[in-house]
């Protein structure tokens, strides 16, 4: 069985990169993890990032919608991602690929799938402690209407489909013998 993204450590950037929009002077600050924070230098004029000792090269690239947008490059294979992994008896930040690791969804059955779908939904509308059927988190003030309005539609979609999984999987598999 593959180790899942979710088992080990993750760096995600994008929270860093949407607080430093905009700021050119090198910054010292912190990014998130899925286990606390980790100190960071930042130095978006030479597009640097050292993370715990670790240079990595940072690239943007343009949304047609306008902006930029600011990625890392995979200190291994080059390829540009917004979320770095480190396992615990490896050294170093890479991707998921260079790591081996799968997406959770990658392993589960279907109500499992559907239900992490519905959440990843959730997160995308700003919600960090996404409750099933709660209410819907207030819009980010820095996000379109048009984002919000597309992202609400694709929760609403998802509630649908992992209430239809559930209820499948609830239900029970048809058994044909007697
Ligand atoms: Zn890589």
């Amino acid at each position: 069985m593959p180790i899942t993204t979710d088992e080990v450590e993750r760096v995600d950037l994008r929270e860093l990169f949407r607080r430093l929009r905009g700021r050119r002077a090198p910054t010292r600050t912190t990014a998130g993890t899925n286990r606390g924070y980790l100190t960071v230098r930042v130095n978006l004029q030479e597009r640097r990032l050292v993370l715990e000792e670790a240079k990595i090269r940072l690239h943007t690239t343009t949304p047609h919608l306008g902006g930029e947008r600011w990625w890392a490059q995979c200190p291994r294979c080059d390829r540009r991602i917004a979320i770095l992994y480190r396992l615990p008896w490896a050294s170093g930040f890479a991707c998921r690929t260079c790591h081996g690791l799968v997406h959770r969804s990658a392993v589960a059955g279907p109500v499992e799938r559907a239900r992490l779908r519905y959440l990843r939904a959730r997160e995308a509308l700003g919600d960090r402690q996404p409750l099933l059927g709660g209410p819907l988190p207030p819009k980010p003030p820095d996000m379109h209407w048009s984002t919000w309005d597309r992202l609400t539609q694709r929760l609403k979609e998802a509630e649908l489909q992992y209430r239809n999984a559930f209820a499948g999987a609830a239900r029970g598999p048809v058994v044909a013998d007697r």
